[in-house]
């Protein structure tokens, strides 16, 4: 039996049951495949269904305001992904007079969607014979195939391109895409991969190479950025203020507190008597509370984040941020990290 054939049959009785996987509805498997680029299945599931049950078509997405929809996505972080969909739902229903495209090279064509995305809708959907190849497919490949072609290079892509798609031929694509991806996310994982039952591990290279552990290779190594971040939590009889990101950089589009970023790890009282905090207040200001630092692990950057709460009516930049009531910041789409700092330190007080 060929390898392709025993990874889909295994699939065929193995397969977690998800509602995206009971249709070939294009635009569900779009939301579900941008959703779990980022995320595991079993929290998928959740923002999956919350995402739409409010925008249940294209149509709607299109139609959706900005914020609704960050508002929905938080939680999910990218959130440039969830802005490029609204985008390119924007594109669909004006530009394509609501028809969503149905082949790969169609599909490429909207706002943040890559090849493997492209790929997974035009398998799934409509059957088109194009093999999706992700994180979990790269893993599968190289062990399977003993392959040390380091993956983040154009020759390791071109060369599992090659061999995923010698793999997809005479198989059904959809399935077949889906079977690697699970196998992939349940047998074939990257630290303690399920080798005792795994139905193909008779025919596995790296298996018998003893090179499992090693594969797939990368060429460079991941440059983790740190960054300081200290919020400041201005209450202002029962209002505070926020701002909305703007520039090109992480959760563009979210809103935040004041912010005061530094280039290394300050302590309270050189923040404090900095110019960056002295041009925000006038006279004498009361730090009530400064949270512990909270460290958020984004793929490219470590951020090191406080919360100063601070009582002030002496705040002097009012008029540059949006004051509100503290009971509405929850109605407002904030990073995860800020949206915890609310619920945990703010509303339960
Ligand atoms: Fe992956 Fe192990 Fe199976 Fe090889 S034998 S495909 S390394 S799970």
């Amino acid at each position: 039996m060929k390898i392709s054939d025993i990874i889909i049959d295994y699939y065929y009785k193995n397969k977690r049951e998800l509602v995206w996987r009971n249709t070939k509805n294009p635009y569900f498997i779009w939301v579900s495949e941008i959703m779990l680029q980022q995320t595991r299945v079993n929290q998928a599931k959740d923002f999956f269904n919350r995402f739409i049950s409010c925008f249940s078509d294209v149509q709607s997405l299109a139609e959706a305001d900005e914020n609704e929809v960050l508002k929905l996505w938080q939680g999910l972080g990218y959130y440039s992904r969830a802005r490029n969909m609204h985008l390119s739902a924007k594109f669909i229903v004006n530009e394509l007079k609501g028809s969503f495209p149905d082949k790969y090279k169609e599909l490429l064509k909207l706002k943040g969607v890559g090849e493997y995305t492209a790929a997974a809708i035009a398998s799934i959907s409509f059957n088109e014979q194009i093999a999706a190849v992700d994180g979990n497919v790269y893993r599968v490949l190289s062990r399977l195939f003993d392959e040390h072609t380091p993956i983040d290079t154009a020759k390791g892509k071109k060369r599992f391109k090659e061999l995923a798609a010698y793999m997809i031929e005479e198989q059904a694509p959809g399935d077949f895409n889906q079977a690697m991806m699970e196998f992939g996310a349940t047998v074939c994982i990257p630290a303690k991969p399920n080798c005792n039952r795994c139905p193909v591990s008779t025919q596995c290279l790296a298996l018998s190479k003893g090179t499992v552990l090693q594969l797939p290779l990368k060429k460079k190594a991941l440059k983790v950025k740190n960054r300081y971040l200290h919020y400041l939590i201005i209450i202002d009889n029962n209002n505070t203020f926020l701002q909305k990101r703007k520039n090109n950089d992480i959760w563009k589009g979210l809103y935040e507190f004041p912010l005061i970023e530094t280039q290394k790890l300050i302590k309270t009282q050189k923040l404090i008597s900095g110019d960056d905090f002295r041009k925000l207040f006038k006279g004498k200001v009361h730090i009530e509370h400064v949270s512990e630092v909270i460290r958020h692990r984004l793929s490219h950057q470590l951020l090191h984040i406080w919360f100063y709460k601070i009582v002030a009516e002496n705040f002097l930049e009012k008029t540059a941020f949006t004051s509100i009531s503290v009971d509405e910041l929850e109605k407002y789409p904030v990073p995860k990290v800020i949206e915890e700092y609310i619920r945990e330190s703010i509303l339960k007080n």
